[in-house]
């Protein structure tokens, strides 16, 4: 809820101007003002301690959300950055000993939000014009609890359930290669995407690579997938590591091939990851699997760095990392809002609106994304229509009104102060339309205090309520 009064006290201030123009545009950007380091271990504390630091720098520009609780309390946290409709979604460290993907999501929530708020650009993304189109919303770290037995060992664990922790890791005490969530299940062998295909499952919980009993059993696997379909992403990419490839393929319907390749190529082009050769018969199960087989929407797994053995990545790994993947987020939202556009094929038209009742806001023109408040009865600029769906602009991104029942003026009414005579007798309407049901009665000749014209109508004041009559020759 405290996000509905901040829209709406937002709305009050900013109604009437649109977005600021980004044209101050300037390279390079400054390394300054920095709260994420990426050259430190990110443990689950010091991410989520860091995330809450950057919504508090970036109000309105960054939200921080729990999407689910793991098995050991650990909240799985989501961060948004951005005020467009659209959105794209980039996870990491669905692979506990794969944390370098955490690393890389934080500087990039940090340098992006930094270009935005002082309107500079990477490469060619003008930074605040794509984030006010296209949102990104992370999930930093999917599995914070294997993460957690992979940085720390034991002792971040109760003790009761060392010797079972130690047992799943083949009786070592060294987790380093840790990969499953703490209690020996893949998490990116969860997800029901030919789950019952997937090759070289162990038989029981280990530190890696047991699918789980069934599909999507564990919190971290359902977060991801209710979050998913909450944000409704146009393309979804996975930070794994290691070995500097990409994956994009996954059973992939032949109409939308050209498409998802030649995003992979792009990806390729930045990065130099190399592609990994489509397959007939993957095995499935990890969360772009799942991404592409359900959304029928472009999704990757990249695999950072170097290759290394079952270990993390080293530190000083992540000056490459970067450089290869510090346009990858503002690639994918600026690809985004192009196929957003294509699934909502607005008009872009302004129109002066007067609600004469409040309406209910919504992220998107569909039922299924409400914002859990309503605008009052006020004057709005709408800047984009869908059928009977109209766009607002406030300054935490457009939102969306559907006029399909509230009643509403279009073009703008012209203030009245006058009385008026009524030479006939006149039916009173609480809305200007005829409409038995919102008739209030009738007046005989007589005057009337005029306070409103509109397309015919007039607003009047009397003993009934206020209320519109239609203007007499
Ligand atoms: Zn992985």
């Amino acid at each position: 809820m405290q996000n509905v009064t901040a829209v709406l006290l937002g709305m009050s201030l900013i109604f009437g101007s649109t977005n600021a123009v980004s044209g101050a545009a300037s390279d390079p950007i400054p390394v300054n003002k920095e709260i994420v380091d990426p050259y430190q271990e990110y443990t689950y504390e010091l991410m989520s301690e860091q995330i809450d630091k950057l919504a508090a720098a970036y109000p309105g520009l960054i939200e921080v959300k729990s999407i689910g609780t793991t098995d050991f309390g650990r909240d799985i946290k989501a961060v948004k950055l951005g005020k467009g409709e659209a959105s794209v979604l980039i996870d990491g460290s669905q692979h506990a000993r794969e944390w370098m993907g955490t690393n890389l999501i934080l500087y990039m929530i940090d340098r992006y939000a930094y270009a935005y708020e002082n309107n500079m650009k990477y490469d060619q993304y003008v930074v605040r014009d794509l984030l006010d189109h296209c949102s990104i919303w992370f999930v930093p770290m999917v599995n914070p609890d294997g993460v957690t037995l992979q940085q720390k060992g034991l002792d971040a664990f109760p003790e009761y359930y060392h010797d079972y922790m130690i047992s799943m890791n083949g009786g070592s005490y060294n987790f380093k290669r840790w990969k499953a969530n703490a209690s020996g299940i893949d998490i990116n062998r969860q997800y029901p995407a030919m789950w019952t295909g997937i090759v070289n499952s162990p038989k029981y919980p280990m530190f890696k690579n047991y699918k789980g009993s069934e599909p999507a059993e564990t919190a971290e696997a359902t977060s991801m997938i209710h979050f998913t379909y909450q944000i409704d992403p146009e393309i979804a990419l996975s930070y794994h590591s290691s070995g500097e490839v990409l994956y994009w393929y996954f059973n992939t319907a032949p109409e939308h091939m050209a498409r998802d390749k030649k995003m992979a190529d792009s990806i390729s082009a930045m990065t130099g990851y190399s592609q990994v050769k489509p397959v007939k018969d993957p095995s499935g199960g990890g969360f772009t699997d799942w991404f592409i087989a359900q959304f029928g929407r472009p999704g990757f797994t990249a695999e950072l760095g170097p290759y290394q053995e079952e270990t993390e990545l080293p530190l000083w790994t992540f000056t490459d990392i970067w450089s290869e993947n510090q346009n990858i987020g503002l690639y994918m939202a600026s690809e985004g809002y192009k196929l957003w556009h294509e699934r909502y094929p607005m008009e872009m038209i302004e129109e002066n609106i007067q609600l004469l009742e409040p309406v209910q806001l919504y992220n998107r023109p569909k039922e299924s994304f409400p914002v859990g408040g309503e605008l009052g009865k006020v004057k709005v600029k709408t800047d984009a229509r869908l059928g009977d769906w109209y766009r607002v602009p406030t300054w935490l991104g457009p939102k969306w009104i559907r006029l399909n029942q509230t009643p509403f003026l279009k073009g703008s009414s012209e203030k009245m102060e006058e009385r008026i005579n009524l030479r006939s007798p006149a039916s009173v309407y609480k809305y200007p339309n005829q409409d038995n049901s919102v008739r209030l009665g009738e007046l005989n000749p007589q005057e009337v205090q005029a306070l409103e014209r509109w397309n015919g109508w007039i607003l009047i004041r009397t003993w009934l309520g206020d209320g519109w009559i239609q203007e007499q020759e």
